[in-house]
């Protein structure tokens, strides 16, 4: 057992691995991971509150609730080696199977795979990923996908922002991984790590997930309404898509202090001072929007900027992906494909430099530099189990964020 301790409520609570589960034979499985920070506890005590008051009789399919970085929980840091969110690429996985001795954060990670391997042998279809997270600044809540349809599409029913391709940028998210196999994956963040709004925005998370995937009765559960109501209210009905056009990367070693007070999603003027970094100012090179500024000391993101993605894109891109128009790129001069079966594209900079990110972007890519001429492509839907979930009703539905407002 871990002790856990919350600022915002002022109490501690005993979780292990489990912070808890309910097996069926048949319906969804539902994954919710908290704690893979071990400086963001509110997931684990919205989990846990969750698992408190459903009882196994009232679930449809399963529901697993599981701690991520334990020895880290313990001590309320955010990692002790090594970010346990940006571990997960098939290599290393490959590799700590012949490791003998493993860090905390490879012990952590072997455990979760571990259990996921079997949470995906033993359950049935459709699975959904949920991993919930907070900030070091204040933020409205927000979703955070891999640009997957599915994962759009799934996300869109939650009354909140939605912030797609971060995967871009970072290397080895656990939900990276996960989408990678084919599965919807969404990542949750429910506000600043010690507010208590925090908390019980990730309970309302959690409930919403469970009615949307149908684990729960929305009649034996009205409070699901409650929820999202909360949301909605926290997220002052902001509920657009937004991509991220720019982000301050931080080198070991560097210095860096970011101006107080800026939230996430807050507008900013092109020219505003932002950060100060090894002694210089860094100034916005866009009028857009302020995204997960660093106030804490570990992390290697300084800050993201954002901008609003139009609905038109949003519409024409998932016309084209469902089409796979992404197969025509091959024709070009300097583009090829790499590995068909998983949708990987390699590209020749020095020849098809006139292709624009924003193309591949539109058809699913995303996009990787392997050195300086080439670049990795991957596409997201040609890996997507799509079978699991195509006859799904939120899958078929037409997108809410899709309408112009
Ligand atoms: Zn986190």
């Amino acid at each position: 057992m871990v002790e856990v301790h919350s600022k915002a409520l002022k109490t501690t609570v005993n979780i292990s691995r489990f912070i808890g589960k309910i097996e069926n034979q048949t319906g969804p499985t539902v994954v919710f991971y908290a704690g893979i920070h071990g400086n963001e506890p509110a997931g684990i005590f919205a989990l846990k509150q969750a698992f408190d008051t459903i009882s196994p009789n009232q679930v449809n399919g399963s529901i697993y609730a599981i701690s991520g970085n334990l020895s880290a929980l313990r001590k309320s840091q955010r990692f002790i080696k090594q970010d346990l969110n940006r571990i997960w690429s098939e290599e290393n996985l490959k590799a700590l199977e012949n490791k003998t001795v493993l860090s905390d954060e490879e012990h952590e990670q072997f455990e979760l795979y571990e259990i996921l391997k079997t949470i995906l042998n033993k359950n049935s279809p459709p699975y959904y990923f949920i991993d919930l997270h907070t900030t070091s600044s204040e933020t409205l809540p927000f979703i955070t996908i891999n640009d997957a349809l599915i994962n759009r599409k799934f996300a869109d029913q939650y009354p909140v922002p939605i912030v797609l391709g971060i995967e871009e940028h970072l290397d080895g998210p656990l939900l990276s991984y996960i989408n990678g196999k084919g599965y919807v994956s969404v990542g949750f963040e429910s506000g600043q790590h010690d507010n208590e709004n925090a908390i019980s925005n990730a309970l309302a998370f959690v409930y919403l997930t469970l009615g949307l995937t149908a684990s729960i009765n929305k009649d034996e559960f009205p409070e699901i309404d409650t929820h999202y109501e909360q949301l909605k209210r926290y997220a002052r009905k902001l509920n657009d898509v937004f991509e991220i056009i720019h982000l301050h990367r931080l080198q070991n070693g560097d210095s860096f202090k970011m101006y107080p007070d800026f939230e996430s999603f807050q507008n900013i003027k092109k020219g505003t001072l932002l950060a100060e970094a090894n002694g210089e100012i860094l100034k916005a090179t866009y009028s857009a929007r302020i995204f997960m500024p660093l106030y804490q000391k570990k992390g290697k993101e300084g800050y993201f900027i954002i901008r609003k993605i139009h609905p038109f894109f949003l519409k024409l891109s998932e016309i084209l992906r469902k089409r796979k128009a992404d197969g025509l790129l091959v024709v070009l001069p300097g583009v090829s494909w790499q590995d068909k079966s998983n949708g990987t594209l390699k590209v020749n900079l020095k020849i098809a430099r006139f292709l624009a990110k924003q193309i591949f972007h539109l058809l699913g890519f995303r996009s990787k530099k392997t050195d300086a001429t080439h670049l990795k492509l991957n596409n997201r839907e040609r890996v997507t189990k799509i079978e699991m979930y195509q006859d799904l009703p939120w899958y078929s539905k037409s997108s809410a964020k899709n309408k112009a407002n």
